[in-house]
C-alpha cells in the first residue's frame, strides 16, 4: 500500500456519526456477554467500560478465549450484550452498519469471483452507488498494490494479497470504524510485519477509528496508539495504556526503548494470570 494522497475517492458517507467532535466513536458501559444458561452458562466477557476516541487506533490484546472476538462482534452489532449498553458515535447500537468495516483472520473471499468482484461485494449489500463504488474499489486496489490482480481469482493470490483484498472490501463503503480481528494471524512472520506497517500507514492516511484485536504483543504495540490488555475469561480490562511512540512507525520503532518497555509491561501482565 502506498501513502498517496487520498483525493476525492470517498463514497458519500454523510453525517458520519463516529466523527462528531468530543463524542467517542465507540462507547461501552457495563457491557457483559454470556453464552448458554444455567449450568451450561459461559461468561465470555466483562463487565467492562470502554470509550474509544474517534480517529484513534486501539489495540486489544488478551489470552485465547478471553472474549476478544466476542467484544468485536458486539461492537460490530453482530451480536447483542447480555448486560450493559453500547453506543457508536453517541447513538445506541442498532445492529450492523455501513459505518463499520470488518476484517477477520480468514479472508473469506469468494473463490469463484474475481478480486474486484469480491471487493465490490458490499456495494450490492449496502446499495452503494455502483459507479462510485467501482471507482473506489479500483482506487483501493491500486493503493494496496493489487491493481494488476483485479481480474484474478483469489486462489491466484498469496496469503498477504488475499488479506489486502479483504482490507479493500472492508474499506469500500468508507466506514468510520475499522474492526480488525487478528487480521494477520494466518500469515507468515515477514508478510505479517510488512502488512501491519502498511496498515499503519493506511490508517494514518484515512484518519478513521481502528480497533485491532490480536494476541501478538509486538503487533499491538507497533500499531496502536492505545493498548488494552484483557484478563482471562470473562475478559475485563487489566491495563489501558497510551502508546506514545512517534508516527509514522517503521521497523526501527521496534528497537526503541519505549517500545520494549511497553511490550514488557504487557507481557508481564499476560503471563501473570494469578490475578484474573
Ligand atoms: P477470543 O476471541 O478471545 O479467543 P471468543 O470471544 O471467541 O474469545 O470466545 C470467548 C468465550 O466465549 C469462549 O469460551 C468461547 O467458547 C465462548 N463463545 C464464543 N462464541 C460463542 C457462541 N456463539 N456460543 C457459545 N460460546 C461462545
Ligand atoms: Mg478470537
Amino acid at each position: 500500500m502506498t501513502s498517496e494522497a487520498l483525493s476525492g475517492r470517498n463514497i458519500a458517507s454523510a453525517a458520519a456519526p463516529g466523527s462528531r467532535r468530543g463524542v467517542p466513536a465507540i462507547e461501552l458501559a457495563g457491557v457483559a456477554k454470556s453464552f448458554g444458561s444455567g449450568a451450561e452458562e459461559v461468561k465470555a466477557l466483562g463487565p467492562l467500560d470502554l470509550a474509544i476516541e474517534a480517529g484513534s487506533f486501539v489495540a486489544v490484546i488478551g489470552p485465547s478465549g478471553c472474549g476478544k472476538s466476542t467484544l468485536l462482534r458486539l461492537i460490530a452489532g453482530l451480536d447483542t450484550p447480555t448486560a450493559g449498553t453500547l453506543r457508536r458515535g453517541g447513538a445506541a447500537l442498532d445492529g450492523p452498519s455501513r459505518e463499520v468495516g470488518i476484517v477477520f483472520q480468514d479472508h473469506v473471499l469468494f473463490p469463484w469471483a474475481s478480486v474486484l468482484d469480491n471487493v465490490m461485494l458490499p456495494a450490492d449489500v449496502l446499495s452503494l452507488p455502483k459507479q462510485a463504488a467501482l471507482e473506489r474499489a479500483r482506487w483501493l486496489l491500486k493503493l494496496t498494490g493489487l491493481e494488476d490482480f483485479a481480474g484474478h481469482r483469489p486462489h491466484m493470490l498469496s496469503g498477504g494479497m488475499k488479506q489486502r483484498a479483504a482490507f479493500c472490501r472492508a474499506l469500500l463503503a468508507d466506514p468510520q470504524i475499522l474492526l480488525l480481528d487478528e487480521p494477520f494471524a494466518a500469515l507468515d512472520a515477514l508478510t505479517r510485519e510488512e502488512l501491519s506497517l502498511e496498515l499503519s500507514r493506511l490508517w494514518q492516511d484515512l484518519g478513521r477509528t481502528a480497533l485491532l484485536i490480536t494476541h501478538a504483543i509486538d503487533e499491538a504495540v507497533l500499531l496502536g496508539d492505545r493498548l488494552i490488555v484483557m484478563s482471562g475469561r470473562p475478559g475485563r480490562i487489566r491495563l489501558d495504556l497510551p502508546i506514545d511512540l512517534p508516527r509514522p512507525r517503521d521497523v526501527n520503532t521496534e528497537k526503541q526503548p519505549r517500545f520494549l518497555e511497553i511490550k514488557q509491561t504487557a507481557r508481564a501482565l499476560l503471563f501473570d494470570r494469578e490475578k484474573d
